[in-house]
């Protein structure tokens, strides 16, 4: 069911992925729902070959400066720039409204959405979501942070398709009509706070997921960390239907996703369906146990069989930089988790090890968090860590106050860079055991950005495995 609400004048701030697709979107309906389509590129913004396509599709581009200027009926604001930044003010100022992109895509298509939203495990679950749905027989696309941008989706979405986004935190703080079928919460754990300033902005904006959720809708939240256990606790006081994740015990109530003596379990309105053993499934850990549970969730919510998303519970390959097997060389397993970027990502993908076994990579762009927590872990985990990049000397410091308090026998090095702490790594790791980059950090000190990472990390292992031919 397509909108056919008049868009009037409409603004694009951001010339990113979004901000074009965006652009592009509101520019096929010139001369018909919209007027005028202004994209601002913001401050470090150029004109370049991407700009005048867009100007040949209609839209008036402005680069170079966030000091917005006319009249605008609708602006849509890319992820990137936070609300109280000066871009984002000088646009509300001049504009009716101010939404983000999937809020707009929403409004244009509003049916058959979910929403997936946490600090981690976003990506895995949306995309095993999807994929239950369409073991099931029923047409989904994963929408969102995890590559296409729902505005972008539209034009090819097919009848009766459920749109499975997953949202971040900056997405979700623009919106304000967005009702999902069912909306999941994984978990809230410190991160990205330069964007939000406090945790409560950070929960808030994640809690927003459920703010127009009503009757026979379901929200699927995460009662294991106490910020997600507040919202569970709210959206039940709404009188809202909550399933509770866990996979540290066994929430009461009609419905709940667990683990039953390592099987998952998912209840809803007072049915059971016991599906698969937790080590049936290939991705690893008791997080990704958790992501699974959700996303099982998800899909008997909306009418999938238990015998479809049992079969594609177990038929689920990791996803790249997710814990992600990258080979084995003279017995030592190496495995890229690049994709672990915030400390709590690491505590949960060292779950996914044999305690004792592990030599971990740790290190990049140092976001300032606090270690204590992380460097416990790697105590109680792993048998010796790698630290690098800028925040490389700041963890080895951690962890070897954690080792000193603890007593745990862990090996600390220290190497400049990936490259030599990839070689550390290969000299330090014992047959049987795994070397695992999972580095707690985003790449920006040396990538351009986690995949980057990720790769050059699989092609060390390549090449470690083609000289030992
Ligand atoms: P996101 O899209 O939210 O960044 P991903 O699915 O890409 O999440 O996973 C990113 C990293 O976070 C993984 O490499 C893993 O280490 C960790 N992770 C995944 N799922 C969870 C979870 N449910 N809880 C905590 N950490 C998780």
């Amino acid at each position: 069911m397509a909108s056919q609400e008049h868009l009037g004048a409409t603004l694009v701030l951001g010339l990113g992925r979004t901000g074009e697709a965006t652009a592009r979107y509101l520019a096929s309906l010139l001369g018909s729902r919209v007027d005028s389509v202004t994209l601002y590129g913001g401050a470090s913004s150029q004109e370049g070959e991407r700009t005048r396509a867009l100007e040949e599709l209609g839209v008036r581009v402005v680069c170079g400066t966030e000091e917005v200027e006319g009249d605008y009926d609708l602006a849509v604001a890319s992820p990137g720039i936070p609300v109280d930044a000066p871009f984002f003010r000088s646009a509300a100022a001049r504009s009716r409204e101010v939404v983000g992109e999937p809020e707009l895509a929403f409004r244009e298509s509003p049916e058959r959405w979910v929403a997936i939203t946490g600090t981690n495990g976003k990506t895995t679950t949306t995309s095993l979501a999807a994929h239950l749905l369409r073991a099931a027989g029923l047409a989904a696309q994963p929408v969102g942070n995890i590559g296409t941008p729902p505005v972008e989706a539209l034009a090819s979405r097919a009848e009766g398709s459920w749109f499975v986004a997953e949202l971040s935190s900056f997405q979700l703080a623009t919106t304000r009509l967005f009702r999902p079928r069912v909306a999941v919460l994984l978990n809230v754990t410190p991160d990205h706070l330069e964007w939000h300033h406090t945790m409560e902005a950070y929960a808030e904006a994640k809690e927003r997921a459920f703010a127009n959720l009503g009757a026979g809708d379901l929200a699927v939240v995460s009662v294991d960390d106490e910020w997600c256990r507040a919202v569970a606790d709210r959206c039940e006081g709404r009188g809202l239907r909550v399933c509770r994740l866990s996979v540290a015990g066994e929430p009461d109530g009609p419905c709940a996703a667990f683990l039953r003596e390592g099987a998952l379990v998912v209840r809803l309105d007072g049915t059971e369906h016991a599906l698969v053993a937790a080590s049936d499934l290939k991705i690893f850990g008791l997080h990704n146990a958790e992501n699974a549970l959700a996303a099982a969730a998800v899909a008997l919510e909306l009418g999938a069989g238990e015998k479809d998303v049992r079969s594609g519970l177990v038929s689920f390959q990791p996803i790249e930089h997710r814990i992600e097997p990258a080979g084995e060389v003279a017995g030592v397993r190496y495995v890229n988790d690049s994709k672990a970027t915030n400390t709590d990502s690491v505590e949960k993908a060292l779950t996914a090890f044999e305690a004792g076994s592990v030599v971990v990579l740790l290190g990049g762009h140092d976001k300032m968090t606090d270690l204590a927590s992380l460097a416990d872990a790697v105590c109680a985990r792993c048998r010796a860590a790698v630290c690098f990049g800028d925040a490389g000397e700041r963890i080895a410091a951690a962890l070897e106050r954690a080792r000193a308090a603890s007593g745990a026998p862990l090996e600390v090095l220290r190497a400049p860079h990936l490259r030599e702490a990839f070689d550390a790594a290969v000299r330090a790791a014992r047959p049987g055991e795994t070397v695992l980059l999972s580095p707690a950090c985003s790449s920006f000190d040396e990538f351009s950005n986690m995949a980057e990472r990720g790769r050059l990390f699989k092609d060390l292992v390549r090449a470690l495995a083609t000289g030992e031919e």
